[in-house]
């Protein structure tokens, strides 16, 4: 949405047109914008309504959801075939259902175009009903298990991760999570077939949207003892105890069942009798909302239900810890932003959260590389035994002050990722 205000509506040149994609007029725009060379599909029967990219206006799946995202994916294709004639991509990289047509579509059409397809969370598949074949244009000949066909119905993630050259996701660790059918969701053996083309490559964060010494959101600071004003004012903003002799945790996150915030709900005494506190930001499932809500009454607690950015960069300044509890993980960014913010990662030992921070034990703390607390298995039980430890640790300044200085100096950008993904596009473009 932010590039298509940028861009304007009708802007751009045209560059191709179709009649009739998916059940109405579509036209392909060369556009400039945050200083790029884009091309944007204006497809208004599929695109221009209310509501966000993915959800209706009612929060529901759009019913020509499918349709939606296969129209790009055909487009897509269609510009790795050899679309447009001064520019042929070398590779095409696709993320997720919504783009996991696209390498069975070029597939269908005898395109030998490299394509790397991403799954950012393989809770979400794009799964629709066998009758939509023909209008997804399909070939019936993909409707095998080697295909897309999934349990008796198209699952367009499938589709992607049996017709791509290469599959990566967003960890190492949910690389090899997704092999197992606790983490899979079914699809363990489709992957595991294409265990040897399986990537996982760590995502990174924006380093300049995410600056503790720049952040124009907070009150700057470069080293762990600036935080202290933005405790303070984030203590006054959610009406905590300025008193309070314990660390004040944050949590920022979806309220689904993927990021074991149920777990936090049981082991929430655990912190309070260590004297700390909690402030959290979040949205999602009414039950959850409701039972963060209820605690809001607590004097040493504080919750916010919403979206809301500024304030999100505002607690992880003011926050001495910031917990992330999920039952899975692929990458996760929060962990990410309390690193780059001297603000304590308490995580699930899952997914990427497994594999960015550096258990405090022992001997991490005695070799200076510790920089937060991981918790296994996922139970509310670990999590509570792991806020004991994190408000012990927290009494123990020096010992604290050096985590957090480790945190705030670990290398989160994109730099390593990129150089990765560049291999790999070499590797399979050659
Ligand atoms: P997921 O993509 O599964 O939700 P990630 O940790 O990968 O989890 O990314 C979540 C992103 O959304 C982070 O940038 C986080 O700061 C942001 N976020 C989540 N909930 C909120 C909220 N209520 N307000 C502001 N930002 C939020």
């Amino acid at each position: 949405p932010a590039v298509a205000a940028r861009i304007g509506k009708g802007k751009g040149k045209p560059v191709a047109a179709w009649e009739d994609l998916f059940g109405g007029p579509a036209r392909l725009l060369a556009v400039e914008a945050a200083g790029l060379d884009l091309l944007c599909l204006d497809a208004p029967h599929l695109y221009d309504r209310p509501g966000s990219i993915y959800l209706g206006a009612d929060g529901r799946d759009w019913p020509d959801y499918a349709e939606r995202f296969a129209a790009l994916s055909w487009v897509g294709a269609e510009i790795a075939g050899g679309l447009l004639p001064d520019w042929t991509p070398a590779l095409v990289h696709a993320h997720d259902w919504q783009a996991g047509l696209l390498a069975t579509y070029l597939a269908q059409a005898g395109r030998a175009v490299p394509t790397v397809l991403t799954i950012h969370n393989i809770a979400f598949q794009g799964i629709v009903e066998p009758w939509k074949l023909g209008g997804l244009r399909l070939d019936p000949a993909g409707y095998t298990a080697q295909g897309f066909e999934f349990w008796g119905r198209i699952n367009m993630l499938k589709a992607g991760l049996t017709a791509a050259s290469a599959v990566t996701t967003v960890s190492p660790t949910y690389a090899e999570e997704l092999l197992t059918p606790a983490f899979g969701m079914g699809l363990e053996g489709v992957l595991s077939a294409r265990r040897g083309d399986l990537y996982g490559i760590l995502n990174g964060i924006d380093l300049a949207a995410w600056a503790p010494a720049t952040d124009p959101a907070v009150k700057p600071y470069k080293t762990p003892p600036g935080k202290a004003k933005n405790k303070a004012a984030l203590i006054a903003e959610f009406g905590l105890d300025p008193a309070a002799p314990g660390p004040l945790a944050i949590v920022v996150s979806r309220l689904t069942a993927q990021k074991g915030l149920d777990l936090l709900l049981s082991a929430l005494p655990e912190l309070l009798d260590g004297g700390g506190q909690l402030a959290l930001l979040g949205s999602g499932d009414g039950g959850l909302e409701d039972a963060f809500d209820r605690l809001n009454a607590h004097p040493r607690i504080g919750v916010r239900i919403g979206y809301d950015e500024a304030l999100s960069h505002r607690m992880f300044a003011g926050g001495d810890a910031v917990l992330v509890p999920s039952r899975f993980e692929p990458c996760g960014l929060t962990q990410l932003y309390g690193l780059r913010y001297g603000a304590v990662p308490v995580v699930a030992r899952t997914g990427g959260l497994a594999d960015t921070v550096i258990h405090a034990n022992t001997a991490a703390l005695r070799a200076g590389v510790a920089t937060g607390l991981q918790f296994h298995p996922v139970t509310a039980d670990a999590l509570a035994a792991s806020l004991t430890r994190l408000t012990a640790l927290y009494q123990e300044p020096k010992v604290w002050a050096k985590m957090q200085r480790t945190g705030m100096a670990q290398a989160v950008g994109w730099d390593r990722a990129a150089a990765q993904y560049a291999a790999l596009y070499r590797g399979l473009a050659d």
